[in-house]
């Protein structure tokens, strides 16, 4: 404990003096509107629904239908779809076990101790696409359309562990001798259900929200991908469309580089400051795996072709938008790791640490947001025009990155303090230079 910030005589794990989300009513509402919206996207956009979204004269008809078929039900606790997702967890675990990878150790925690992760979220990834590979070689692209076939059965399972994992690490929170998370300390049950009590839940030596954050949900996400294109070779014999090789292209890179850089999570807030709930739990698990693979989902059952111009318009978007994600994201990971081989300025801080204040981050406030939302917006563009509903994606990023940006803002502004206003002085924009 002596090289802790905090004084003696200071509580380490003081009741939070604030509320985010709108506190508990907001906590509820995203609690209960993530679930239900995650089917709701299916369920008005999928092969039979008639549209996507289908008219609102024949939304309600076919839902009262729908809701009064047994077969319906029966499609959310597809039991098929529950063992192979729980046998999927099983794996990660097991791999996670076995593969070898390196310990590292993240940033220094409150009580002065540091938490240890082992690296090997790549390997995992590699092994998970080698064995679907094999499978797909030598059963055929038809052998792997079960993601889309059961696609309910999946969200359901997916949800199922997303509220096991809430509740069993809310609960194991109230143990003595654990770490809150300064945000989820509150006394209120919801809420800290929803945001996370305790900072970094560990079961022997494995660290369960990185391991959450990067192998079941992310992995499973390619996973899923690859099944869509599947069941789209399937309906075209054999055939894939440009647009569905983009999304896959697009979406494949994104998922392996952040395995590839596991790392570079350690220094996120979600790592730092969050503490692992519902909020966590069902983002990791469900809502990446299920909603962010909305436009290869839509490809599988809406082909569309876009020819070579397009295709490279949404090309230059898309190495755009990762070019500013992954360096900028580098330059501030190798820098939090006490190295600067760009010989970037920064500042430092009164509490210790230091900002930097060129390169990418001298720029805005958030330029791994803008090269984010880059991606983002190339990976809806190949679904073309026909809906919004394959835009949800990008709308829902700019929202949930705005927001995040502000949480971060108060968060720096109340460490840092003098030396933050000092900060956003140098570097006035939020995300986008000179625009935002
Ligand atoms: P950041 O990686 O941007 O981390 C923010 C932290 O970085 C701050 O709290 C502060 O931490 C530190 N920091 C801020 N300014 C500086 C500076 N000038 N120099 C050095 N350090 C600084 O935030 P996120 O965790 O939100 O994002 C990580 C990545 O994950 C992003 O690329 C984001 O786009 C992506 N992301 C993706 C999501 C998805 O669903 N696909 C969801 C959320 C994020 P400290 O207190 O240590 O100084």
């Amino acid at each position: 404990m002596s090289n802790s910030k905090r004084s003696d005589n200071a509580p380490l794990n003081p009741q939070s003096a604030s509320y985010e989300f709108l506190g508990p009513p907001g906590a509820l509402a995203i609690t209960l509107g993530v679930p239900v919206l995650t089917y709701v996207l299916f369920f008005t956009c999928n092969d039979s629904s008639g549209g996507c979204p289908p008219p609102v004269q024949t939304l309600y008809p076919s839902l009262a239908q729908a809701l009064s078929d047994p077969a319906f039900w029966w499609k959310l606790w597809d039991p098929k779809a529950f063992s192979v997702y729980y046998s999927w967890y099983a794996f990660c675990l097991i791999a996670w076990a076995v593969l070898p990878g390196d310990w590292v150790q993240g940033t220094q925690l409150r009580d002065g101790k540091y938490q240890q992760y082992k690296i090997n979220a790549f390997s995992t990834g590699l092994l998970a696409l080698g064995l679907s590979t094999g499978y797909i070689l030598r059963f055929g692209v038809q052998s792997f359309t079960f993601f889309y076939d059961h696609w309910a059965g999946f969200v359901s399972a997916a949800l199922s562990m997303s509220f096991l994992q809430g509740v069993l690490w809310y609960a194991l929170s109230f143990k003595e001798g654990k770490l809150l998370a300064l945000g989820g300390n509150s006394g209120n049950f919801i809420y800290d259900f929803y945001i996370g009590r305790e900072l970094n839940p560990t079961v022997g030596s494995l660290d369960i929200k990185s391991f959450n954050e990067l192998r079941p949900g992310m992995i499973l996400w390619l996973l899923i991908d690859i099944s869509m294109a599947c069941s789209q070779a399937t309906r075209l014999g054999g055939h894939l469309t440009d647009s569905m090789i983009l999304v896959l292209f697009f979406q494949g890179l994104y998922i392996l580089d952040a395995l590839y850089n596991e790392p570079a999570i350690l220094t996120t807030i979600d790592i730092i400051s969050d503490g692992f709930g519902f909020m966590l739990a069902v983002g990791d698990l469900l809502w990446v795996p299920f909603v962010y693979s909305l436009q290869a989902r839509y490809l599988a059952f809406r082909p569309k072709d876009l020819g070579y111009a397009w295709s490279a318009a949404i090309l230059a978007v898309n190495f755009l938008g990762y070019f500013i994600f992954r360096t900028s994201n580098n330059e501030k990971n190798e820098f939090k790791n006490g190295r600067n081989p760009k010989n970037l300025s920064y500042i430092t801080t009164e509490q210790g640490s230091k900002l930097l204040t060129s390169g990418w981050w001298g720029r805005s406030r958030h330029p791994n947001y803008l090269g984010d939302l880059l991606m983002a917006l190339a990976w809806s563009l190949p679904t073309g025009f026909d809906t919004p509903v394959t835009y949800f994606y990008v709308i829902y990023f700019a929202i949930l990155l705005i927001h995040r940006q502000r949480r971060d803002d108060e968060k720096c502004e109340k460490k840092y303090g003098k030396d933050w206003d000092r900060y956003q002085r140098l570097v006035p924009y939020r995300i986008i230079p000179y625009v935002y």
